[in-house]
């Protein structure tokens, strides 16, 4: 399979440069050049196969020509070290846990793979030490931290800002050690981004060692979160609810809910998809005018999906553009729906206290989406979890007054013991870092 670039002014690239280099050249996002599809028989038998044998069903398709299939196999099992349960939570609405991962987010799934198969291909082709450079603001530094943690040949380099992560979030990088470096920076996430970005463009540092990065524009992180929608779907199949599905999901980058629209282009059969989004509602407003018009993001308590240019939209507006009208097309398979910090609280509470369900505050605009969309009899609704509630502690105890427990997995990287590196916001104190290494 090759990987056209959404812009089209970069050449076709291979999966190994499309994941090694993340954007193209051109600062498109890479895109498969099609989309494989399965038949109705295999989708049909799903219910009966595991979530292993339904992701490799998944993975062989888009991944088959590039890795011989013992190896994806290994990648996939590799990756897949915990479950994606589907549980009820109301009258025909369910929650898809994507929570039960290494980092408890569903991030875990793609930063796994990716850490993975990039790791693959540096045995394969022998490469030198591969340096994997992550700004963060909590949750993308611990997934894609804990992803990478023990990999050969890949060393991480997670960037956060001193004194503005949650203590929960900064354990999950700090405490790690062997190939993840943790490095603590005098300064905001702005210039924890700023600092990776001038290391990407500069020429001496780039000729000292080998970096790439790994946020959610890489094909290997996003693809493949289709496969648990596949796994969502055998099991509400078990269930007899799969008839008519329509999946809620809450979105920041929007790269989870592209995973979903390529499963459905694969054939999964999802009646209709919803983006559920905090007041950073970029998405909304296109749906409504037909225009897309990026704008500084907002902070809210839904905070991984603060996102004010999603940057998987292009991949969207890309498979959509085959319709002679893709707006319209986007509108005819995609609602969306906005939610104030004030209806995120409002909906934690209510299911917490009705369905005796947790919420965190992402799953709350997915489940919420779900009730005002309200559904016909037939339809089953199912929302996307994307987090456990506890890394959210201090905002979910304020609103339901109490006191959650942190699940012992969560708790374990806090025993652990802190390791950091301070430096300036400096980029030549970065760089003089790096060079050293
Ligand atoms: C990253 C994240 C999101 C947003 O996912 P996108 O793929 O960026 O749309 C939602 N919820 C949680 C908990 C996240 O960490």
């Amino acid at each position: 399979m090759k990987y056209y670039s959404t812009n089209k002014q970069a050449p076709l690239a291979t999966l190994e440069d499309a994941v090694v280099k993340g954007l193209a050249g051109d600062k498109g996002l890479y895109m498969p050049e099609s989309i494989p599809s399965l038949s109705e028989g295999t989708i049909n038998d799903m219910k009966n196969r595991s979530f292993h044998e339904i992701a490799c069903t998944v993975a062989q398709a888009f991944f088959g020509d590039d890795i011989e299939p013992e190896t994806l196999h290994e990648i996939v099992k590799d990756t897949l070290s915990f479950d994606t349960p589907v549980v009820e939570v109301d009258d025909n609405i369910y929650s898809l846990e994507l929570f039960h991962g290494p980092t408890l987010a569903f991030k875990d799934v793609g930063a796994r793979f990716m850490a993975r198969l990039l790791g693959y291909f540096i045995k394969k082709e022998g490469l030198k030490q591969v340096n994997v450079l992550v700004a963060t603001s909590g949750d993308t530094g611990s997934a894609v931290a804990n992803g990478f943690l023990g990999v050969p040949g890949i060393h991480v380099y997670v960037l956060y800002p001193k004194g503005k992560v949650s203590p929960i979030q900064e354990c999950q990088f700090t405490t790690l050690g062997q190939n993840i470096t943790a490095l603590e920076i005098d300064g905001n996430f702005d210039d924890c981004q700023a600092l990776v970005k001038s290391a990407f463009m500069n020429t001496e540092l780039n000729n000292h060692m080998k970096l790439t990065s790994a946020n959610s524009i890489n094909v290997a992180r996003f693809l493949p979160q289709s496969f648990y929608y596949f796994n969502a779907y055998a099991q509400l199949d078990r269930m007899g609810k799969a008839g008519e599905l329509v999946v809620s999901v809450p979105s920041g980058n929007f790269g989870n809910i592209t995973a979903g629209l390529f499963a459905h282009r694969m054939g999964l059969p999802v009646k209709r998809f919803i983006a559920a989004n905090n007041r950073n509602d970029v998405f909304l407003d296109y749906l409504e005018t037909g225009k897309y018009t990026p704008r500084p993001s907002i902070a809210t308590i839904a905070n991984a999906m603060d996102v004010g240019d999603p940057s998987n939209f292009a991949r969207i507006q890309d498979m959509f553009g085959i319709y002679g009208d893709p707006h319209k097309a986007i509108c005819e398979l995609i609602s969306g729906y906005r939610f104030t910090d004030e209806e995120i609280a409002f909906t934690i509470k209510r299911v917490y206290n009705e369905c005796g369900y947790l919420l965190d505050p992402h799953g709350a605009c997915g489940y919420q989406a779900l009730i005002q969309n309200t559904l016909d009899k037939e339809e089953t609704g199912l929302f996307l979890e994307t987090a456990h509630p506890a890394k959210f502690k201090g905002t979910v105890d304020k609103i339901l007054d109490t006191d959650i427990e942190i699940p012992a997995k969560l708790k374990a990287f806090m025993q652990g013991k802190k390791q950091s590196v301070e430096l300036s916001k400096d980029f030549a104190d970065f760089k003089a870092y790096l060079l050293a290494q």
